[in-house]
């Protein structure tokens, strides 16, 4: 399905992304491209999701992110980006 992304805001296929974890109890979902969720979930962990990053808000307001919408939109839509894992995220997948 083709749907603007909350997060890039291009008319793009998109999956419902949890704005908190599920596994944190999280209910709300969001459409989310494959890119800007693959950034957000290589970018801080679960638990920083759920206590930090709980809102398209707080999420589109960090500077890294920011910085991987600018450079997003310069790139083909038809793309999609898979993300390294940032640096200060912790190696614990579901922690
Ligand atoms: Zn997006």
């Amino acid at each position: 399905m083709t749907e603007p992304c909350v997060f890039c805001l291009r008319n793009v296929p998109t999956r419902g992304h949890h704005v908190v974890p599920r596994c944190k109890g999280g209910r709300e979902i969001v459409p989310t491209c494959h890119s800007c969720e693959d950034f957000i979930h290589k970018t801080w962990s679960h638990n920083e999701l759920r206590d930090n990053f709980h809102s398209v808000e707080r999420i589109c307001a960090d500077k890294r992110f920011q910085r991987f919408l600018r450079w997003l939109h310069k790139q083909k839509t038809e793309t999609v980006f898979k993300s390294r894992r940032n640096r200060t995220r912790t190696d614990r997948k579901y922690r």
